[in-house]
């Protein structure tokens, strides 16, 4: 991964294709590609090759994208057997869903409100470090186990610092620094998203430049909480800046935004919940929010209507919840469990494929942004897709790597005769998938594992000396 972040910033040079015969033109993902030399015609296979929207046979993509708020090990456990495993859960039968999780570096709150039926209260919140210091706590090799097997994948914003009195705040940019190093240290994947947490003590959001946003200071170069030009540093490209959103589908999640420090990256939207806008006296049209990032409001979000709509209209979502928020001894109600088996039976139909916030983000960006040229050998009568680049306005156009491009898929007639290529070289047919009238880069294989362990979990210890030892 670390390799990937160094392609990110790669620059375009222009390279030479070694190819047999060579037709092409640089065109549009967006059009049709159709090319044949005059001459050659009659020796070419007639290939109309276009890039489809989602890998086959999805027809739309969806995330559940989960802030960290009131999370302890019991609930995230029982709540990620049942999303991600097929073991028998508490919950039901596991879905196997690739369904990632948000974490905290710091609990800097002190606000009283309990979080699980045990009598656990915000201060037993699970985070990486002990309160706001820099001793990891007894959960941090459990979290850094998790984040590398893709249970978690996104920052909360900066740690929990919601204060009771929100106009104080006990956060400072040394904190971030050390988080940070402490996650180099112990050789961690980079995280690429955030997203904004919490009240105004929450200094450290940034991404946001309404009048109720002017708290945030995480991307303001002049503040003693400046932070993203670490965040950007670590690998974060993507943030969710504190923006309810009432649209559901998306024909793309992302959108450009010019931090306060000159610097770009890729906000995002998320489904939040209804909104109504309302005459009120004295105030005028007023939007009264209808939030649904409850767990219990899941089946809400998740509704019928909803999934069917967004698979009509073939696009991108991604919902905004707290999986862990409840304090029941059964974190799900019914009628979430029922909206997710529901869920997970359309991803079985093939019509909408659940991926993790991070990946749902990532492939969104490449397929936004690839640009390609059809090639025909005409010697051997096959259709060489060659990816050229991906334009990318926030971090520079470059080359990606296969890696970068799970579920990168094409439409053609015959793709027995096909292959694909990034900037003139083939990618190996192990990584590639065919359909009938499909090729594609192979999606993620799906990961049912049950990663779920607790301080007593006989890797437990293992996992806490190996942290301890790369802190050294
Ligand atoms: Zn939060």
């Amino acid at each position: 991964m670390y390799a990937e972040e160094h392609e990110m910033n790669k620059k375009i040079v222009t390279g030479t294709l070694v190819v047999g015969l060579v037709v092409a033109s640089l065109v549009g993902t967006s059009q049709i590609k159709q090319h044949a030399f005059a001459s050659q015609v009659h020796l070419m296979p007639k290939q109309t090759v276009t890039e489809r929207k989602f890998p086959w046979p999805y027809h739309a993509m969806l995330a559940i994208e989960s802030d960290a708020d009131h999370t302890d090990l019991r609930k995230f456990n029982i709540i990620h057997e049942f999303l991600n495993t097929k073991s028998e859960t508490m919950l039901g039968q596991g879905l196997g869903l690739d369904i990632s999780d948000s974490f905290f570096l710091y609990n800097g709150s002190n606000e009283p409100r309990k979080i699980d039926y045990n009598g656990e209260t915000v201060k037993n919140e699970m985070t990486m470090f002990d309160g706001i210091s820099n001793i990891p706590s007894a959960d941090a090799p459990i979290l850094l186990y998790y984040i590398r097997h893709g249970w978690i994948d996104t920052f909360h914003s900066a740690g929990d610092f919601s204060r009771v009195n929100s106009s104080t705040t006990i956060f400072s940019r040394e904190l971030e620094i050390n988080a940070l190093n402490f996650l180099k240290k112990q050789n961690e994947v980079p995280i690429t998203v955030f997203t904004d947490h919490g009240n105004q003590s929450n200094v450290a959001n940034f991404g946001s430049y309404t009048a109720f946003d002017q708290y945030m200071e995480g991307d303001n170069p002049q503040s003693k909480y400046y932070i993203t030009d670490l965040l950007e540093q670590e690998g974060v490209r993507y943030v969710w800046s504190d923006h309810f959103g009432d649209q559901f589908s998306y024909p793309s999640m992302i959108y450009p935004i010019t931090l306060r420090d000159g610097s770009k990256m890729w906000g995002f939207y998320r489904f939040t919940g209804t909104r109504k806008v309302a005459y009120e006296p004295g105030l005028g049209q007023v939007a009264n929010w209808d939030t649904m990032w409850n767990p219990a409001d899941l089946g809400e979000q998740l509704d019928s209507s909803r999934l069917n709509a967004l698979v009509q209209s073939g696009g991108y979502t991604i919902i905004a919840t707290h999986l862990e928020g409840n304090a029941n001894l059964f974190p799900f109600n019914y009628s979430t469990i029922e909206a997710l088996v529901h869920l997970s039976h359309m991803q079985d139909h093939g019509l909408i494929l659940v991926a993790s916030t991070s990946r749902l983000l990532q492939y969104n960006l490449m397929q936004q942004g690839l640009r390609d040229q059809i090639l025909y050998h005409a010697s051997t009568g096959t259709t060489d897709i060659n990816i050229t680049q991906i334009i990318d306005p926030v971090n520079g156009d470059f080359i990606p790597t296969v890696s970068q491009l799970h579920g990168i898929t094409f439409t053609l007639k015959d793709p027995s005769d096909a292959m694909i290529s990034i900037h003139g070289v083939p990618i190996p047919d192990s990584d590639i998938v065919r359909s009938l009238h499909t090729i594609g880069i192979r999606w993620y294989t799906p990961d049912t594992t049950n990663w779920a362990i607790t301080t007593t979990s006989p890797i437990y210890a293992h996992l806490k000396q190996e942290m301890e030892t790369l802190m050294k």
